[in-house]
């Protein structure tokens, strides 16, 4: 299956997700706080974080339990705590208090996963990443793009079938599809412009 055709059909139906932050600092926190927490949760407890902690020198030298209850209700909130001030006390020790901008570097990070680093690499640093979440997961495992459920997998045989320099479009596109048309329990397939291409598709529509 063709990814140039995947992106272009979605492009005409959503309109790419805009991350509320643009700069990598805050990127890779955001990233580390929405681990297993809905968006609206996530963004909400990154604004009330940067407003009493607007730069990574500041939250390096934060304390746990005011960081805990600034991110209160995200998932984790306590083991993130200590993730994020961590991670900030990391980057201004080993790398002058900027972000790191490759995978292996970033992955040393506390609470930083895969997930995590792509975005960064691809919202934060200028460069490439395919950042698999739950949207992309479910996505690729209806279209039939990936047969794993496994995101590391699924990142791999996603990254053969785009071209990299679309990397950066299928987090931010597939997210917003997956909010708004491939949604998680009931998929809107009548109003999909890729039913023509969709496993899913082929098996369910008789009983749809
Ligand atoms: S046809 Fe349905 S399951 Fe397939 S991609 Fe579209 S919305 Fe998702």
């Amino acid at each position: 299956m063709d990814g140039n055709f995947i992106l272009d059909r979605i492009e005409k139906m959503v309109d790419p997700h805009i991350a509320i932050w643009d700069d990598a600092f805050r990127i890779l926190i955001t990233g580390i706080l929405s681990t297993r927490t809905k968006d609206e949760v996530t963004d909400r407890a990154s604004l009330r974080l940067f407003c009493k902690f607007p730069a990574i020198e500041m939250l390096a030298m934060a304390s746990p339990e005011i960081v805990r209850d600034l991110i209160k209700p995200v998932g984790f909130y306590k083991h993130k705590s200590h993730d994020i001030i961590d991670t900030s006390r990391m980057i201004m020790m080993k790398h002058n208090g900027r972000v790191p901008d490759t995978m292996e570097e970033l992955l040393e990070l506390p609470g930083v996963g895969r997930k995590v680093a792509n975005i960064v690499l691809s919202e934060g640093v200028g460069k490439e990443g395919l950042a698999v979440d739950t949207h992309v997961q479910r996505i690729s495992f209806r279209l039939g793009l990936s047969p794993s459920e496994k995101p590391e997998e699924t990142e791999k045989i996603l990254k053969k079938k785009f071209p990299r320099k679309r990397w950066n479009e299928v987090n931010s596109y597939f997210v917003e599809f997956g909010k708004q048309i491939c949604k998680p329990i009931t998929p809107s397939c009548n109003r999909c412009d890729l039913r023509q291409v969709c496993k899913y598709w082929r098996e369910h529509e008789n009983s749809s």
